[in-house]
C-alpha cells in the first residue's frame, strides 16, 4: 500500500537522540530537505490553504525557517523576511528578548521589512514550547503585521506551543506530530 503523506514525511525526518544535549530527541529535517519528493510535498501541503490568497510576506525564523520560508514565498508569490538572531542584520532593526530553557536570547528583523497591515505567514521547521514563534509573532505584530498563520512541518504537542500561539490569535498549521 502507498504510504500516506504523513508517513512519507515522518519517515523522511532523521531522529537524533541526545542532541544537542542528553534527553533531547532532535528532529533533523535536513533529510527531508534532501529528499526531492518529500521537500516538494511538505511545501505544497503547507501552502495549500493559502493558495489564491494575497499573502504579502513570509517571515522565516533563522535558520531552517529560511529554507522552508523561501520555498513557500516562491510558491505564494510573496516576499520573504528573515527573522534573525541578534547582530546579524545590517540595517536598522527592531528586537525582542525571549526566554530559552537556560537564560535569554534576542531576535530581530529590519525595521522597514513589513508595512503596517501587510498579511504575513510565519514559518519555522518545528514548534516545541512555542517560545521562539511567540516572540517572532510579537515582533511582527509590533510592526503592524496582520499574521494570517504560523506554519511548521513538525509539532511537539506535549510542549504546548500551538496553544501559546493560538492564545495570541495566531492560527497554527503543522503537518506531523512527534511525542
Ligand atoms: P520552541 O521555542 O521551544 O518552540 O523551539 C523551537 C525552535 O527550536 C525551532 O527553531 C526548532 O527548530 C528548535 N527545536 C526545538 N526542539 C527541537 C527538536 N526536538 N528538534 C529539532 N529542532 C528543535
Amino acid at each position: 500500500m502507498k504510504p500516506s503523506l504523513e508517513e512519507m514525511l515522518r519517515s523522511s525526518i532523521r531522529n537524533i537522540p541526545d542532541y544537542p544535549k542528553p534527553g533531547v530527541m532532535f528532529r533533523d529535517i535536513t533529510t527531508l530537505l534532501g529528499n526531492a519528493r518529500a521537500f516538494r510535498r511538505a511545501i505544497d501541503e503547507l501552502v495549500h490553504p493559502y493558495a489564491g490568497s494575497k499573502i504579502d510576506k513570509i517571515a522565516g525564523i533563522e535558520a531552517r525557517g529560511f529554507i522552508l520560508g523561501g520555498a513557500i514565498a516562491h510558491q505564494l508569490s510573496s516576499g520573504f523576511v528573515p527573522i534573525r538572531k541578534k547582530g546579524k542584520l545590517p540595517h536598522d532593526t527592531v528586537r525582542i528578548a525571549y526566554s530559552l530553557e537556560y537564560g535569554l536570547d534576542e531576535m530581530e528583523m529590519h525595521k522597514d521589512a513589513i508595512e503596517p497591515g501587510e498579511k504575513v505567514i510565519l514559518v519555522d521547521d518545528l514548534i516545541a514550547t512555542g517560545g521562539t514563534a511567540e516572540a517572532a509573532a510579537k515582533l511582527l505584530r509590533q510592526m503592524g503585521a496582520d499574521i494570517v498563520a504560523a506554519c511548521f512541518v513538525i509539532d511537539l504537542p506535549e510542549l504546548g506551543g500551538r496553544q501559546k500561539l493560538e492564545a495570541l490569535g495566531v492560527p497554527v498549521r503543522t503537518l506531523i506530530e512527534f511525542e
